[in-house]
């Protein structure tokens, strides 16, 4: 929690230096304030998609109710937010757990370069590993040699064994070997990074299909996740990518990193309300704990701390 609180720092002081400007000297909520509302709520990185959900639900309260206090804006918003995030029919994690009758359980790792994929499957395994799961990761990003060297430091940073075959080697056969160990080994989780080049969308899809189909040789019913990662930082950026990926394959879950040092984490907010796709973590340091199980009423407490 503290380091939640830590993490949305920026997000927090700029947000509530907008949200204060809108309604100094005003008594209650017009359309001005929520003409300047809007701004405040898209310049924050909510996307411009949540930002209407959001500005239409308070424009009927102010209907319903003929009178809101302008200065109670940050309680109604809160409010809003709450409720809109709870309208989305997703659920959150709990903690660090594997779902039962799934070992090994396969989680395949997407997403761009320079996002934090490399240090999300690092700071995974060393969850799950602290909780005495038996972990494995498999290096295909097998394109970018610092994407093989980082998963290895990991690797022993953690203790846990990676599979590597270098760069430059086939993807595929890094994912069929983890997953052979996995199983062999009677791992209960098996991390996988791949490559995310979405300039190419068709290579990736191929890419990700032979992957999956490699690993299914193993265990039929794999993979058990496709995790998404993506750079919080970014804003409106991370939002573009989440679109593209899934547009492109399976995704069946989210992590946002570097919430920390951003005053852009609304994006957080704006995702969670635009996919049915779980965000299941987020990124607020570069500490193991600094990787966090999000919670959409946990998120907007903190943020409206
Ligand atoms: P990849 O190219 O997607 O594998 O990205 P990396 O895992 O190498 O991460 C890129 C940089 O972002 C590294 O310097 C990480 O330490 C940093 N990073 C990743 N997640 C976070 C986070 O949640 N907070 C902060 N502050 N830095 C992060």
């Amino acid at each position: 929690k503290e380091s939640l609180d830590k993490g949305l720092e920026k997000t927090k002081e700029s947000f509530f230096t907008k949200l204060g400007r809108t309604v100094v000297g005003k008594s209650q909520v017009d359309e001005d304030v929520l003409d300047e509302l809007e701004e405040v709520l898209i310049s924050s990185d909510l996307g411009v998609g949540t930002t209407v959900k959001i500005i239409d639900r308070i424009e009927q309260r102010v209907a319903r109710d003929k009178y809101l206090g302008a200065q109670e804006l940050d309680k109604i918003l809160k409010e809003e937010i709450a409720g809109l995030l709870s309208e989305n029919n997703t659920e959150d994690l709990k903690d660090f757990t594997i779902p039962e009758g799934t070992k090994p359980y396969i989680l395949l790792v997407v997403g761009v370069n320079g996002v934090g994929k490399t240090t999300t499957i690092g700071k995974l395994a060393a969850q799950y590993k602290n909780k005495g799961k038996k972990v494995i990761l498999g290096a295909a990003d097998t394109f970018r040699a610092a994407a093989v060297e980082q998963l290895n430091m990991w690797g022993e940073r953690v203790g846990v064994p990676v599979v590597s075959h270098g760069m430059n080697t086939d993807p595929a056969s890094v994912a069929f070997d983890a997953a052979k160990k996995g199983v062999e080994e009677n791992a209960d989780i098996v991390i996988i990074d791949t490559a995310g080049r979405l300039h190419t969308k068709v290579n990736l899809m191929n890419e990700l299909t032979k992957i999956k189909r490699v690993i299914q040789k193993f265990v039929p019913e794999a993979p058990h996740e496709v995790l998404l990662v993506l750079d919080g930082s970014t804003g409106q950026n991370a939002l573009i990518q989440a679109r593209e990926f899934t547009k492109a394959t399976d995704v069946t879950a989210m992590a946002i990193t570097k919430l920390d040092g951003t005053a852009k984490g609304g994006v957080v907010i704006g995702i969670s309300d635009e996919f049915k796709i779980p965000v299941k973590y987020i990124g607020v340091g570069e500490k193991v704990e600094d990787l966090q199980v999000f919670n959409k009423m946990e998120f907007v407490d903190s943020l409206f701390k």
